[in-house]
C-alpha cells in the first residue's frame, strides 16, 4: 500500500520543487564534502570544501600538511579538529588501500561490499556512504538523513517507531528504483521548508491529503 502513497508523494514533490538530477561528482570529492557537512549547513561545509580544495588541490598536499593548518582551512564548516583529523585518516586509509587518492575502485564492487568499505573508513556511517554510493556510482542506496527521517515518519511512509536503519531499508524498498535520488533531495527540500522539525507548516503543505500525522490531526 505505501508504494502506492510513495509514488503520490514523489508526483506532488516534484510539482513543487522540480526532478532533480544526479550530476557527475568525484566520489572522494563527494565524501570529504559529506563529512565535511556533518553537523552544519551546505552553505558552510562547500565554503569549507572549497577551501581546503584550493589550499590543497592535490591530496596528497593535504596529507603532508600539519593538522592544525588543515583545521584552520576547515574552521568556517564547525567541529575542524574531528573533522581534519577524520579526512586525514580517511584519505591515507583509501591510498593505502587502493595505491591512489582515488574511490573509483567502488564501482566495480556490489553494493554491500562497496557500503562495508566505506563504513570501515573513520567517520563513515551509513547515511555518508549511502550518499557517494548513490550520488557517485548510482547504486540503490536511498540516504536517510534527519529531514528525510522525520518527514516519510509523518507522513507514514514508514512506521512511527522505525529507526533510521528500518527507515532507509522500508524506503528502498517501497521506491522505485529509478525516484530514490528525487524522493531523497525533495523530501530534504519539504523539509526544510515546509515539514520543519518544530512548527511544521500543515496548511501551506501539498503533502496533507497523504500525511498521517496531519489526517489523524497530530501536532508534530
Ligand atoms: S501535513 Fe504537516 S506533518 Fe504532514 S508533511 Fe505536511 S507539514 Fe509535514
Amino acid at each position: 500500500m505505501n508504494s502506492h502513497k510513495v509514488k503520490r508523494c514523489i508526483e506532488i514533490l516534484e510539482r513543487l520543487y522540480g526532478t532533480p538530477e544526479p550530476e557527475e561528482q568525484d566520489p572522494l570529492d563527494l565524501l570529504i564534502l559529506t563529512i565535511l557537512s556533518q553537523n552544519t549547513t551546505d552553505v558552510n561545509s562547500l565554503r569549507a570544501f572549497r577551501l581546503l580544495k584550493s589550499a590543497y588541490p592535490r591530496y596528497q598536499d593535504l596529507t603532508d600538511a600539519p593538522l592544525k593548518d588543515v583545521e584552520e582551512k576547515i574552521r568556517v564548516g564547525g567541529l575542524a579538529e574531528i573533522k581534519s583529523q577524520r579526512i586525514a585518516e580517511v584519505l591515507r586509509k583509501v591510498q593505502e588501500d587502493s595505491g591512489a587518492f582515488d574511490l573509483r575502485f567502488l564501482a566495480g564492487m556490489t553494493k554491500e561490499d562497496a557500503d562495508r568499505y566505506l563504513q570501515s573508513l573513520p567517520g563513515v556511517g551509513p547515511k555518508t556512504s549511502s550518499v557517494v554510493l548513490l550520488f557517485s556510482f548510482g547504486f540503490a542506496a536511498l540516504p536517510v538523513d534527519t529531514h528525510v527521517f522525520r518527514v516519510s515518519r509523518r507522513l507514514g511512509l514508514v512506521p512511527e517507531e522505525a529507526g533510521i536503519a528500518e527507515v532507509q531499508r522500508i524506503l528502498e524498498a517501497i521506491t522505485p528504483r529509478e525516484k530514490y535520488f528525487s524522493l531523497h533531495l525533495n523530501l530534504i527540500r519539504h523539509g526544510r521548508r515546509v515539514c520543519r522539525a518544530r512548527g511544521p507548516l500543515h496548511q501551506q503543505c501539498e503533502l496533507r491529503e497523504i500525511c498521517d500525522h496531519y489526517l489523524q490531526g497530530r501536532n508534530p
